[in-house]
């Protein structure tokens, strides 16, 4: 029976991996369960692609695009990922990560097979709302794959957190910072205002933010920026 991990392909896109020409390939399936999710049909659903597919596709681009992103849902999940990357390199192109971090133990070992040029890790929450935000009590997790890319200046990376004000507030944002500033983190803190989407249901159905974030009430962090998105 042929394996299905493939929830969508974005063909192209040069917002997602810094300065690349890149496509999204969207994994299916997910580790967490966040409420404000827009993407349940993907979480919870089944793949739609084979990694066949994804390949033949990238052979066909060869030339036009330098990156793939790997999105999903999340990828890490998905036990052929090792192999698929390693076949994706080969053929030239470099590799974005999106990651929820709860899968620190493939980040190490794909930091040390030279299998990612960039990552995108999202910090969801401070520990005592991180049950909350993702569905899983997993902060634990998270913090190590934090503690690991902090540790490490051999691929770029960086970190961001949507905030829905009814599960977040100003002092999460804080702790976050402030938390940042321990690990030494030098790029970039993107803090991204969630936005309904009328059109589609989210995971928990949980309702639109009642106020937006007070983004003057925050600390200014020191030793890194942050940027603010859709404020
Ligand atoms: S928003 Fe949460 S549940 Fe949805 S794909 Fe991302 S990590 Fe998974």
């Amino acid at each position: 029976m042929t394996i299905l991990p493939i929830y969508s392909v974005t063909p192209f896109t040069m917002l997602d991996f810094p300065d690349h020409t890149a496509c999204i390939v969207w994994f299916s399936g997910c580790n967490m369960r966040c409420p404000y999710c827009h993407n349940p049909a993907l979480v919870m659903g089944k793949g739609r692609g084979s990694v066949d597919q994804v390949m033949a596709f990238l052979e066909k681009r060869k030339g036009l695009l330098d990156g793939v992103v790997l999105t999903g849902g999340e990828a890490s999940i998905y036990p052929g990922l090792p192999d698929f990357i390693r076949d994706v390199k080969a053929m030239g192109y470099e590799i974005k990560l999106d990651t929820n971090g709860l899968r620190p133990e493939i980040i190490g070992s794909f930091l040390e097979e030279g299998f990612l040029d960039y990552i995108a890790l999202d910090y969801k929450a401070p520990p005592a709302k991180f049950e909350d935000v993702t569905g899983v009590d997993k902060y634990e997790d998270f913090a190590k794959t934090l503690s690991l890319l902090c540790g490490q200046d051999k691929v770029e990376f960086e970190l961001r957190t949507t905030v829905h004000t009814s599960l977040m507030d100003e002092d999460d944002i804080a702790f976050i910072i402030k938390d940042l500033e321990k690990h030494g983190y030098k790029g970039t803190y993107y803090v991204q205002n969630y936005i309904a989407d009328n059109d589609r249901p989210t995971l928990g159905m949980i309702e639109d933010q009642k106020r937006i974030l007070d983004i003057d009430a925050l600390p200014t962090p020191k030793g890194f920026k942050i940027d603010f998105r859709n404020f």
